[in-house]
Order: C-alpha cells, then sequence, then structure tokens
C-alpha cells in the first residue's frame, strides 16, 4: 500500500500535495487531503490537477476528533498518515494512528492550546505505543525543524566526529508589502517569538526574556540582517539525540517594523493566550489578531527576495585534524517558489521537506518502530532528495567558530 492522506489544508499542505503529485514516480498510490474545511482541500486539489493533471482525493475531518479521525482513516486506508494541520492536533492524530495501524509523519511538536511550551514531552512519551505497534512516527520534518537536524545529522556523518557548538540560522529576506504579516500561521509565529528564550550552554537551559538577545549577520544572497536568539524545538532533540553538545543556539531575523508590531501588540495584551470576555463572548486575543491579520496563503504573489537558512557547526574533525567549523545551508527564492506550486518560500520550505520525508517512509528507506527525530535517521537520502527537488544545499568549512 502505497497511498498517504494529509491532514490540513493551509500554505504547507499546498506545496507538498504539489510536490506529491508532481513525482509519481515517489508517490505511486493515491493521494488524499483532509481538513476542517472541505472548501480548502477542494481549491488545492483543483490547483494541483490544473497544474499537473493528478486528482487528490478530499475529505473533511476534525483532526481533534479522534473517533472521526479513525473512521476517516478506515475509508481511505493509507500507509501513511501527514500531518499539516496545526500543533494542536499532533497527539490526536498519533493516537487516531496508532488506533488504525498508520505511519505518521507530521512538522511542528504538539503544544498544549493554553500553554506555549514547544517541547517534545508529550509525543516522545508515546514511543512504547509506537514499538509495540510497530509503527514509525517522524517528528518535525520540516525546515526548522527537520532540514537543520538533518544537516547537523549530515555533518556529523561526514566530517566531524561530534557536535560541540551549534548555531541555527534563519534568515527570511523577503519582503510581502505589508506593514506588518507573518508568514506562516500567525498564532503559531507569535507564540514562538513571545515567548522565554532558551539556549543551552554546558549541559543546561539558560534562559533570557523574548528578543533581548540580537546581533547583525551577513547572511549570502540576502545582506546583513540582525538575528535574535530564540527558543526552536529541535534544540531540545538536538541535545537529547546529541548529548555531546555543549552549545545550540537558534536565531531568526527580524526587521525592525516587525519587532515594534509585536512590542505593541504584546504591550496591549493582543498576543495573550488565555481568553477574555467580550460582549458576552469568550475570544482568545490572539486567535482574533489572526482573524484580522494578512492570510500567509495569500502573500506568496506578493513576496520578493530569498530565505537562506543552515547551521553552523564546529566540532573534532572526523580526520583527527583538531576542531573544524562547518556552515550547511540552504537559499531559496521567495518567487521561484511561487511560480512552480503558487506559494512562498516559507510554506515550500516546510513543504518540501514534508513531502520527501513522506517518500523515503511511504519506500522503506527510512524505517522503524517508534517515535523519531530527523536526526536519528540517516540524513544521506534525504540530502540528495532535497538537492533534486527544489532546496540544493551548500556545505562550507569557515576559519573559525561562529564569533557572535
Ligand atoms: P495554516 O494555518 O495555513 O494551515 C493549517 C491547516 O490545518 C488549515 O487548513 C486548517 O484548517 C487545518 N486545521 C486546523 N485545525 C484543524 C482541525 N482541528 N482539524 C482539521 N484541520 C485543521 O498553517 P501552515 O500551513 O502555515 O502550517 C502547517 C503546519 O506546519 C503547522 O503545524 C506549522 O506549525 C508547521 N510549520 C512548520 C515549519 C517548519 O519548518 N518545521 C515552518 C512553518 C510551519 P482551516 O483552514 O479550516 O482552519
Amino acid at each position: 500500500n502505497k497511498d498517504v492522506l494529509v491532514i490540513g489544508a493551509g500554505g504547507v499542505a499546498s506545496v507538498t500535495l504539489h510536490k506529491m503529485a508532481m513525482n509519481p514516480d515517489m508517490f505511486t498510490g493515491r493521494i488524499c487531503v483532509a481538513s476542517r474545511t472541505l472548501a480548502k482541500c477542494e481549491a488545492i486539489a483543483r490547483e494541483v490537477k490544473s497544474r499537473t493533471g493528478v486528482e487528490i482525493e478530499t475529505y473533511e475531518v476534525d483532526a481533534n476528533d479522534v473517533d472521526a479521525t479513525v473512521a476517516l482513516i478506515e475509508t481511505v486506508q493509507p500507509a501513511l498518515l501527514v500531518n499539516l494541520a496545526l500543533p494542536y492536533q499532533d497527539l490526536d492524530l498519533m493516537a487516531a494512528c496508532l488506533r488504525t495501524g498508520v505511519h505518521y509523519l507530521d512538522t511542528a511538536n504538539y503544544e498544549p492550546p493554553n500553554e506555549a511550551k514547544f517541547e517534545y514531552s508529550h509525543q516522545w512519551k508515546l514511543h512504547d505505543q509506537f514499538v509495540q505497534a510497530g509503527l514509525m512516527a517522524t517528528l518535525g520534518v520540516g525546515f526548522d525543524p527537520g532540514v537543520t537536524s538533518i544537516f547537523a545529522a549530515y555533518v556529523r556523518k561526514h566530517h566531524l566526529s561530534g557536535i560541540r557548538l551549534i548555531d541555527i540560522l534563519d534568515c527570511n529576506g523577503g519582503d510581502h508589502g505589508h506593514a506588518f504579516a507573518t508568514n506562516f500561521n500567525p498564532e503559531i509565529n507569535i507564540r514562538e517569538v513571545t515567548a522565554d528564550v532558551r539556549h543551552w550552554e554546558n549541559g543546561g537551559w539558560v534562559t533570557s526574556p523574548a528578543m533581548s538577545t540580537s546581533v547583525s549577520f551577513d547572511f549570502e544572497a540576502v545582506g546583513p540582517k540582525n538575528m535574535y536568539l530564540m527558543y526552536h524545538e529541535e534544540l531540545e532533540s538536538l541535545v537529547t539525540h546529541f548529548p555531546e553538545i555543549e552549545r545550540a543556539r537558534f536565531w531568526m531575523t527580524f526587521g525592525d517594523a516587525y519587532i515594534n508590531h509585536v512590542t505593541v501588540l504584546q504591550n496591549v495584551g493582543m498576543t495573550g493566550i488565555e481568553p477574555v470576555e467580550y460582549q458576552g463572548h469568550k475570544i482568545v486575543p490572539l486567535q482574533f489578531l489572526k482573524a484580522v491579520l494578512p492570510n500567509p496563503g495569500d502573500l506568496g504573489e506578493r513576496t520578493k527576495g530569498k530565505t537562506n537558512i543552515g547551521d553552523i557547526i564546529t566540532g573534532p574533525a572526523k580526520d583527527g585534524s583538531g576542531e573544524k567549523t562547518f556552515y550547511i545551508k540552504n537559499i531559496c527564492d521567495h518567487e521561484d517558489c511561487y511560480r512552480e506550486v503558487g506559494s512562498q518560500a516559507v510554506s515550500y520550505t516546510t513543504g518540501v521537506p514534508a513531502f520527501i520525508g513522506a517518500a523515503l517512509m511511504l519506500n522503506g528507506t527510512w524505517s522503524g518502530a517508534g517515535v523519531f527525530n530527523t536526526e536519528q535517521l540517516d540524513p544521506d537520502p534525504f540530502m540528495e532528495l532535497l538537492n533534486q527537488h527544489g532546496l540544493p544545499w551548500t556545505v562550507t568549512e569557515l576559519s573559525a567558530p561562529a564569533d557572535f
């Protein structure tokens, strides 16, 4: 059975579904999509059909209703479920996969709707159940998390015998022309950037306030940008699976206008995730904010510029020649992505890895029973497919470790 069921019909799902349809040699079975709003599934199916001629089956499901998802899986009978809905659906979809004997892949770790903690504990707890069921769950197969961890595994496999220092640098040099908009789901994006910062240093987490540490970095193909120290979920899995890591940090670029808007919104309480009473209704400020912001899916048409995401990694060289530092990265062009699949680069750089991960699970190249993060799996076949399917990467040796 090579049939695949994608859950969610947002920006990322659209890219993944296009790529699946564009590669019938890799996706030889049926391609199905189910989401909360059937019309969004149908719109993607129409676009995919017009670009590729491939038919996608569409279904409606509330992924937080485990019984409904189980019924859907029993109807569709896929070999693999690809979760491209929101982090709030992860545990319910994993439960449905366990009940029906289907493999699982996602791009973001589970988050309880009323907390913004970004931790893997909830999903790692299911490891034994996936082992017992003989099923594979691969977590965080987007760009970051996802490719950034596979980059680390690749450098550790081919260049270094271990990782001492790792800095993940995420730069979006794109301009969409709006005063303020987020490049993916605004609720998830704003939760991330307003959360306390944590980075790993000498065996423990160091905490600092959101957006309090920044440094300018000259990104290839983009130019100098301010990047801010942030917590990001792959830090937890990387220091767990590569326990030799002394320091792990994550940096993301933001323009001054973005920072000003987030600061004001936070100061006036619009980024809150606790419901407030308004004219007899309970509303969550951040969810209301999402409703008035531009839809990230509509930014593709207007976004120009490039993304540049990669890792700077230092450790002992494999050949015993002392300590070395490598910079491994991908540069992606917003307009090229839009021409190819009708989406901007942030959705593209997430949707392509999910498509590659799904292909490797379906053909058995990535296999095993249990819950895995991407750095635990063989990076080589994935790295080869990145080069072939729109996310080419380079690895260069730097003369010294990161000096910021
Ligand atoms: P969108 O908001 O564009 O899409 C989310 C989709 O999920 C929507 O179609 C939405 O339906 C659907 N959905 C939400 N709740 C439910 C539910 N209960 N049942 C069924 N469907 C539901 O988000 P993106 O496409 O931008 O992001 C998708 C995922 O990718 C997110 O988890 C995000 O965190 C992750 N991501 C990961 C990145 C990485 O590099 N690892 C980078 C960027 C994103 P509806 O339209 O009806 O609301």
